[in-house]
């Protein structure tokens, strides 16, 4: 892939998922692989609305060093843990999307899925073991909830990461764990509850309130 190429379709995407609600100023972080070695990836610490496609930043995947001045994202170690596992893999989103981080906060496997849902993400989304922001742990823990062609895992108490062949895809599957995440949390109201929920509001504390 050319940089230069490279730069738009990740500038693009976080614009694009800004639009979507998926991400908020700062929070989560896009990539995508410019080779075997290389992948380009947003800064640390930048506000969507500000970041320039010129400020995103070229990380080698072995040893994590970086191109130029700008401090590429602090979670730079799981995007490169996963292009180093998965060949097939060429973009990375983490994100803390709303549902997706609801369920990843119970820590619960996504199961379910409407048929449409499952032909993106599979049969389950898995949660990755929890661990802190930025360590070796959660690297290896995201690592492992996306083994074999698995393109979404939740991290525990933390969000989502989502991975595609392309952007393209990575976007689909993130818009696409949101949905099953929402009807995954409805339908365990409904079970708890016997009625749905009458706000978003009501059925994610609900939720959260009857978890052991
Ligand atoms: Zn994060």
């Amino acid at each position: 892939m050319e940089l230069t190429q490279a730069r738009d379709i990740v500038y693009q995407a976080g614009l694009d998922l800004a639009g979507e609600g998926l991400v908020a100023r700062t929070w989560g972080n896009i990539s995508l692989r410019l080779d075997s070695r290389s992948f380009l990836i947003t800064p640390s610490g930048r506000r969507y609305e500000t970041l320039k496609p010129s400020e995103l930043v070229v990380v080698t995947i072995e040893d994590l060093s970086h191109e130029g001045s700008i401090k590429p994202s602090s979670e730079k170690g799981m995007h490169a843990e996963i292009y180093a596992l998965r060949p097939d893999i060429n973009a990375v989103v983490h994100t803390h999307q709303r549902q997706a981080s609801t369920v990843a906060a119970a820590r619960k496997e996504v199961t379910g899925l409407s048929e449409a849902h499952a032909r993106l993400l599979g049969e389950s989304v898995r949660c990755a073991a929890y661990a802190l922001p930025g360590t070796k742990k959660l690297v290896k823990a995201a690592g492992a909830a996306l083994d074999g062609e698995r393109k979404a895992a939740l991290l525990a108490n933390h969000g989502a990461v989502c991975v595609g062949g392309t952007m393209e895809e990575a976007f689909r599957v993130a818009q696409a764990l949101e949905g099953a995440c929402e009807s995954f949390i409805a339908e365990a109201f409904a079970r708890r509850y016997g009625t749905r929920a009458h706000t978003m509001e009501e059925m994610h504390a609900c939720y959260l309130k009857t978890l052991p």
